[in-house]
């Protein structure tokens, strides 16, 4: 694979950490994305963000003044949705997440109930992992329903520090049943591809831009994409993985420059 930023026709970019931290906005983020779209580069955003739909993200993104039309955007709670469609048609399903995504699971059937629920999808933690909520989703588990996690991230950074995430919880349900949760949002390579797939271009005209060095730069490198690592968000406080990323930037406000925009 060459680094020649020449072959790089499109962007899949990280939200958290990238765009902004916690609402506030990345200097720099909404100019580079406008100025990405004057070049004609065409950009997806690929978020394991489990709070919002996509009408909701591109709303908030726009208060920080970062435009981009919810049909750009491909987030954990779309790709499970998708992912419970093809994989479980008609099978009860039960959420334990956080924030309002309901929208995104149109005609999935869901459900609270420990007998009948077939599928445990597990999203965002936050106060709503409570002992009631995680104890109903192992009796699920027990009674045979499979664990789906939109992600497994073990923290994330919010204005008031690095958080933990739904990732131990994850580990915790699968320890207590012995199962192992699908992960559907980044690192599945299926996350990637619907992304390369969006932009209708082949992973090695693709930079992955993001700030955790594992599940957004080393996961994308994998399959041939170009690994971005920018040091906003998580991206200064993370330890180095095995695969260094191909680039490193400071903030996403650097990348026009480097495709020579
Ligand atoms: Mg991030």
């Amino acid at each position: 694979m060459t680094l020649d930023a020449q072959n790089i026709r499109g962007l899949l970019i990280d939200v958290d950490g990238v765009l902004h931290v916690d609402g506030e906005a990345i200097p720099g983020a909404g100019e580079a994305l406008a100025s990405f779209r004057a070049a004609g580069v065409s950009v997806r955003l690929l978020t394991n963000g489990t709070m919002r739909t996509r009408a909701d993200l591109s709303s908030r993104l726009a208060a920080m003044d970062i435009a981009v039309p919810a049909e750009e955007i491909l987030t954990a709670v779309t790709a499970t949705a998708e992912y419970l469609r093809s994989r479980h048609p008609d099978e009860p399903v039960h959420l334990l997440v956080s924030g309002r995504i309901q929208d995104e699971f149109n005609g999935i059937a869901l459900t609270d109930d420990e007998a009948t629920a077939r599928v445990v999808v597990v999203g965002g933690a936050s106060d709503s992992f409570s002992f009631a909520a995680l104890n109903r989703a192992y009796r699920m588990l027990r009674n045979g329903a499979q664990l789906v996690a939109m992600h497994k991230s073990v923290h994330w950074l919010t204005s008031a520090g690095m958080t933990l995430d739904s990732g131990p919880f994850i580990h915790g349900l699968e320890w207590a049943t012995g199962t192992e949760a699908v992960i559907v949002g980044k690192p599945s390579p299926h996350f990637f591809q619907a992304g390369f797939d969006a932009l209708g271009l082949p992973a090695e005209q693709v930079a992955m831009i993001g700030d955790d060095p594992s599940q957004d730069v080393a996961a994308a490198m994998a399959l041939g994409a170009t690994g971005v690592l920018v040091a906003t968000g998580l991206g200064a406080l993370e330890p180095p993985v095995a695969t260094a990323p191909d680039i490193a930037l400071s903030s996403i406000a650097e990348l026009p420059r480097w495709l020579n925009l």
